[in-house]
């Protein structure tokens, strides 16, 4: 297994994400979704433009699976996947993405914090993306296989140490989003992202405009 620190940046985005005052972070699953999907197209895309790939369009679906005996809520998709340098690429480093903009408001909001009980949305209007599954969980374990290659890896994160790798077994190319869920607090009940009704109203609320069929799988432990 190998063992990494995130790069310093990543790190302040984490924990800015870990510690956020911010109260919507119902949003992780937004940007989850997001991510499966664009992942999907990125495979689409492919098969689009190369006629040795075929692609079974009824597959390309997102599953979104909450087991509430392990805590776990699960975001699957049949997309382009990550190869075990994009993984690291991606996942460990901030993209030039809404995240980099984000941490940089956000670094001015903490300047002058006279903004800090605004709440403003700024999550919402940067899409801070995959980091953003820290706000929930306490523990996040990633596990994807690319296309075109046989072999998957698992990247496996608290958000504070850094993140581990090591390969694992995967029958289908894409990718596997698992949140560990955090404990239920006293405000916050983390809890709720785990319960059917609140996932399928966070999909309507934020996910409408998916052009893949989103599914959710009940999971029986
Ligand atoms: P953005 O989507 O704006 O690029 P994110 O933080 O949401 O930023 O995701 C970072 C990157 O991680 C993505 O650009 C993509 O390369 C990779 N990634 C995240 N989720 C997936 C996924 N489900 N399948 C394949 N790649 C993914
Ligand atoms: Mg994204």
């Amino acid at each position: 297994m190998e063992k990494k620190a995130f790069q310093a940046e990543s790190q302040r985005l984490l924990d800015l994400m870990i510690n956020s005052i911010y109260t919507h972070k119902e949003i992780f699953l937004r940007e989850l979704i997001s991510n499966a999907s664009d992942a999907t197209d990125k495979l689409a895309y492919l098969a689009l433009t190369d006629d040795q790939i075929a692609v079974d369009r009824d597959e390309l679906k997102i599953t979104i699976t909450p087991d509430q005996i392990a805590r776990t809520l699960t975001i699957s998709d049949r997309g382009v996947g990550m190869t075990k340098a994009e993984m690291e690429d991606n996942l460990g480093t901030i993209a030039k993405s809404g995240s980099l903009q984000f941490k940089q408001d956000m670094a001015a909001k903490d300047a002058g914090d006279a903004a800090a009980k605004s709440d403003v949305d700024i999550i919402g209007q940067f899409g801070v993306g995959f980091y953003s599954a820290f706000m929930v969980s306490d523990h996040v374990t990633v596990i994807s296989r690319a296309y075109g290659s046989g072999e998957a890896w698992k990247w496996e994160s608290d958000g504070v140490e850094g993140y581990t790798m090591e390969p694992c077994e995967k029958d289908t190319v894409g990718t596997d989003i698992i949140l560990h869920i955090k404990p239920d607090g006293e405000e916050e009940k983390y809890g709720e992202y785990l319960e059917q009704y609140r996932i399928s109203e966070l999909v309507q609320k934020y996910s409408d405009y998916i052009h893949y069929p989103i599914v959710m799988l009940m999971h029986k432990s």
